[in-house]
């Protein structure tokens, strides 16, 4: 069964007058499972972890046709992960009822000094057995995919967040985070907001396996591009098949 953001891929697909090329892109065939050349397919390590959080992608209109979109990321290792097409004109009633649904706790995850202090949160209620009401709810974390410049448009312009609190990732956390990842540039992708997400719900499992599954993608990625075999024993591989044991040695969640 294709995720959120497959199905949104091939709407999208079928919404083009011309085939999208990807900037710098090579044009041959891939994989449905995970858009990489058939030689790079990376769908046998896809990863399954079981959460209570959630994941609400608003994509910018082209972001499900980039190879390069970590949101497919999230999309194959959280099962509730949304995905919709953002437009200023339209919205989805889809996604209206997904924010109205009670079993949810909507956050916009966005940096907080854009919003009204009031809507700002730095934490996470997600421990079903604290005495705050809201904790019963599962978190669902609304991430706004595009460049920084259409993910303000999407937040200044969509009336239906408006009311929802904005979750501002600290620069601790995020410097904390960073700190962890060696050797990489300073660019947060989608994929390590919902990470980052995952660790202020108290799902470390869902953390560790994205930081993992996108490293794995990025060597991926990297070797179809250059056009170079994949180290199937190399660190990124290595790493994911740790956080894989641990999940599959975890008693199950009661
Ligand atoms: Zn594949």
């Amino acid at each position: 069964m294709p995720h959120a953001v497959s199905l949104l891929r091939a709407a999208r697909l079928a919404r083009s007058a011309k085939p999208f090329l990807a900037r710098g892109g090579f044009k041959r065939e891939r994989c449905e499972g995970c858009r990489l050349v058939p030689t790079h397919c990376m769908c046998a390590l896809r990863p399954a972890v079981a959460t209570r959080a959630g994941v609400c992608l608003l994509m910018a209109d082209i972001e499900p046709l980039k190879p390069s979109n970590t949101g497919w990321l999230i999309a194959d290792v959280v099962a509730d992960t949304f995905a919709f097409g953002w437009a200023r004109t339209e919205t989805d009633p889809a996604l209206l009822s997904l924010l109205g649904d009670p079993q949810w706790q909507p956050y916009v995850v966005f940096p907080g000094q854009y919003a009204a202090p009031e809507r700002v949160v730095h934490t996470v209620a997600s421990s079903p057995g604290s005495l705050d009401g809201s904790a019963a709810k599962r978190p669902l974390f609304i991430l706004l995919d595009g460049t920084w410049g259409e993910a303000r448009k999407m937040f200044s312009r969509s009336p239906y967040l408006d009311a929802l609190p904005v979750l501002s990732l600290e620069p601790e956390q995020i410097s904390q985070y960073k700190l962890r990842r060696s050797g990489r540039d300073d660019h947060f992708c989608t994929s390590e907001v919902a990470a980052l997400c995952m660790n202020l719900a108290g799902e470390h499992i869902a953390e560790q396996t994205l930081e993992a599954y996108l490293a794995v993608f990025t060597h991926h990625y990297l070797r179809a591009k250059n056009q170079q075999p994949i180290v199937w024993e190399g660190a990124a591989h290595q790493r994911l098949r740790e956080v894989q044991a641990v999940t599959t040695a975890a008693p199950a969640a009661p």
